[in-house]
């Protein structure tokens, strides 16, 4: 009982604590390394409209964290591959997928700027250029973020991670 509040007192800290903007999250990238229209996008695949951005890199690039906070889950999906999902600053979740490597493990803390795996193509990324699909998912919703785009009440949730980057 006790682990577990002062597990969520954790949680509550670094949510009002840590910096909310962050760093990209490939080694050396700069903004002309993603397309900025990519940003829901769509009519895209499965997922119907593109939530996050596409950070393209050779393979085996180092990923590395965008902002600090705690690594909630790393493993392999279906459509992601090779996954790093993280809980960081405004209670955001950070995802990082299509990883070829992961060098960092569940609950383990995540430091902005450090290493959490590498570039590639797993998952649905298979047969294209590697890159990093990178996604910021709010759990707090913004109700003014809502528009008619396709799927558009999804953007409550959605952030356009090249606005956290600063
Ligand atoms: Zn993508």
């Amino acid at each position: 009982m006790l682990k577990t509040l002062k597990f969520l007192a954790i949680i509550l800290a670094l949510g009002l604590v840590l910096p909310a903007h962050g760093i990209i999250p490939v080694k050396n990238a700069t903004a002309k390394d993603w397309n900025r229209l990519s940003f829901w996008y769509a009519p895209w695949g499965k997922s119907g409209v593109h939530k996050g951005i596409d950070i393209f890199a050779k393979l085996g690039t180092p990923v590395i964290s965008s902002t600090s906070g705690l690594v909630i889950y790393t493993g392999h999906i279906e459509m992601g591959g090779n996954v790093v999902v993280v809980l960081g600053p405004k209670w955001r979740i950070y995802y990082y997928s299509h990883l070829d490597g992961i060098h960092i493990k569940t609950f383990d803390w995540a430091t902005s700027g450090k290493g959490i795996g590498t570039v590639g193509d797993s998952g649905n990324a298979a047969g294209k250029p590697p890159h990093l699909h990178y996604s910021v998912m709010s759990l707090v919703p913004y109700p003014w973020k809502l528009s008619a785009q396709t799927q558009g009440w999804k953007k409550m949730f959605f952030m356009n991670p090249a606005e956290s980057f600063g």
